[in-house]
């Protein structure tokens, strides 16, 4: 493998850093800057959580500061250790370290129920007996304010006894709820009186039977947030409109009140980043699993042969700002292409394989070819490429009748064979009643051995080729975007997103030849197949047979669309 590179991502001024630079110099959480990356174990991480992890992590990390991982595990019907584990996994992938940080919302919930009791003494919280149903009805629209419940003013008293009860499993599931006590009049309807605590028996995955109450998100995180010390609490736009309640519930505890910074959920075409997709996805059997390399998770693209450098290149690259937007798909794949141009080891393959027969070479000669492992990197050395007299090309480099500017090999046209010789086209053999080619005759030129030029005469161009007797074959997985791109599966509705699915978004070629050299590869190994793109061996190897995902090809779109955008 080749070694790993370091690959930082560029630092652009953002408006979060300038909030972080102006607490420091006003000295309001005294020069500490503590962030948090806070998913919810409901699903695994996506490249949008990347960019949430990168900017967490990343802004932590260049103040000299902490960030925490932090299981935010209220909701116990949809949460597994399944997630808990893989998003550990994909957190420290990409490069993070949380030390001896990792927190789950779960941990504070004994707090979390003291602190629900002192609102309730306070008289800022009240048991409502309103179903769901009646909730919402009171909660009034856009210009009209909320109906208060009549269950608002009861008394403190009778409020702590209800409420202890819920906590004791008196009641059944959603027939009574703690609400804070705020302002049914609030334009703003987060305010009007939100839901504190649900009845909810169910098992949780950590804490087990213990609770048959469990906090809602926005009466957990900014206390979590508050008990760990947090700073900065960074999050996505959608939770600018829970900032006043977020400040509210710290306020009226009189605990340490981090400051909320909302920033725009990152957007990518051609997939969809919504877990509940992500996971009908993986429910319908619609791709193989979450770590299905089609997929936009972390472990996807992991599997897929995506770099941690590459995707921190590309989070690095998006920034932050207060607007949502929609990023090309084809920006990821620029990032990550200038990250494995940089590592990964060229190899020969072959994915739709021609037979070459050079007439004039020996029969039994095998001569080992010298090949540089890495044209960028130098100490990534050389390697040896048998060839001998029988070879693989691609069928595409070979066309008998040659349109103009077609400069691969044709009948009477010489070519390099990349490391190895120039050769001449001589004739072909077709199957008689297809007419398909089967066979390329070449002739060579011994005097070029190497791919050299023996006397200044130039070739127009160089293929990649294998040696039939001493090609591997191996599988190779070709993908394409899950989505077709004319449309925008992220805005469909869950009953027919899958209708833009692309139906060619996985071909499996079972025939590709490549060169020996790669016969001991591990699973994860990333190559670059000269002239056809990067891949990546798959866990779906055996010694009997390598598989290969293709991980991207080599031709950039990102650097067309930028540089029409320069012209
Ligand atoms: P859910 O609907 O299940 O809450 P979520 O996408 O918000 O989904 P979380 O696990 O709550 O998932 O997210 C953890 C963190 O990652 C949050 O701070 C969230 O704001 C951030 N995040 C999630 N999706 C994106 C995205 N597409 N771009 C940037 N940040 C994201
Ligand atoms: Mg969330």
């Amino acid at each position: 493998m080749p070694s790993e590179s370091s690959n930082e991502p560029v630092k652009p001024s953002n408006f979060i850093r300038d909030i972080i630079l102006e607490d420091n110099r006003t000295g309001k959480f005294g020069g500490r800057v503590h962030t948090r990356f806070p998913p919810e174990p409901n699903g695994y991480l996506h490249i949008g959580h990347a960019k949430s992890i990168c900017l967490n992590f990343g802004l932590a990390a260049e103040f000299g500061g902490k960030c925490n991982l932090r299981f935010d595990d209220t909701n116990p019907s949809k949460e597994e250790t399944e997630y808990v584990d893989s998003i550990i996994e994909d957190v420290r992938w990409l490069g993070f370290d949380w030390e001896d940080r990792l927190f789950y919302a779960s941990d504070y919930f004994g707090q979390l129920y003291e602190w629900a009791v002192q609102l309730i003494k306070t008289g800022k919280a009240y048991v409502c007996d309103l179903t769901a149903e009646q909730v919402r009805q009171h909660r009034g629209t856009p210009s009209e304010p909320g109906k208060e419940s009549p269950y608002r003013n009861r008394p403190a008293e009778e409020n702590l006894d209800l409420f202890q009860r819920m906590r004791a499993g008196e009641f059944p599931d959603g027939s009574r709820t703690l609400r804070s006590k705020i302002d049914m009049g609030s334009p703003n309807f987060n305010m009007r009186d939100p839901v504190m605590y649900r009845i909810l028996h169910a098992d949780h995955h950590r804490t087990g039977g213990t609770w048959c109450i469990y906090p809602m998100y926005d009466f957990t995180h900014g206390e979590s947030d508050s008990i760990e010390g947090i700073t900065h609490s960074i999050c996505t736009l959608e939770f600018e409109d829970h900032r006043p309640l977020y400040d509210w519930y710290v306020e009226n505890l009189g605990i340490h009140h981090p400051q909320q910074i909302e920033f725009d959920r990152l957007n990518l075409t051609d997939t969809v980043l919504s877990k509940r997709k992500l996971l009908l996805l993986v429910q319908k059997g619609i791709v193989s699993g979450w770590d299905d390399p089609r997929m936009p998770t972390l472990s996807g693209l992991r599997r897929r042969g995506y770099t941690p450098e590459g995707i921190r290149q590309f989070c690095g690259t998006i920034g932050v700002s207060k607007t949502n937007g929609m990023i090309e798909y084809s920006l990821l794949e620029h990032c990550l292409r200038e990250d494995l141009n940089r590592r990964a080891a060229r190899v020969m393959a072959v994915l739709d394989p021609v037979k070459v027969v050079i007439d004039n070479y020996p029969d039994e000669l095998v001569e080992e070819m010298d090949a540089v492992n890495n044209p960028e990197d130098a100490s990534m050395g050389t390697r040896k490429v048998p060839f001998s007299k029988v070879l693989y090309i691609e069928r595409e480099d070979f066309r008998e009748d040659p349109p103009k500017q077609y400069y691969r090999l044709s009948p009477g046209r010489e070519v390099r064979l990349r490391y190895a010789y120039f050769v001449t086209c001589t004739g072909v053999v077709k199957e008689e009643t297809t007419g398909e080619i089967v066979e390329i005759h070449c002739s060579y030129d011994p005097a070029s051995k190497g791919g050299n030029s023996p006397d200044g005469r130039k070739v127009k161009s160089t293929i990649h080729w294998v040696s039939a007797a001493h090609a591997m074959d191996v599988e190779a997985r070709l993908y394409e975007n899950l989505f077709r791109s004319e449309d925008s599966a992220e805005e469909t509705e869950d009953q027919d997103f899958t209708a833009t699915l692309n139906p060619n978004s996985l071909e499996v070629r079972s025939a590709v030849k490549i060169e020996p050299s790669v016969k001991t590869a591990a699973p994860g190994s990333r190559y670059q197949f000269e002239r056809v793109g990067y891949f990546c061996v798959d866990k779906d190897s055996s010694p009997e047979k390598l598989v290969f995902n293709r991980t991207v090809s080599l031709k950039d779109t990102w650097a067309k669309i930028e540089k029409k955008g320069a012209r």
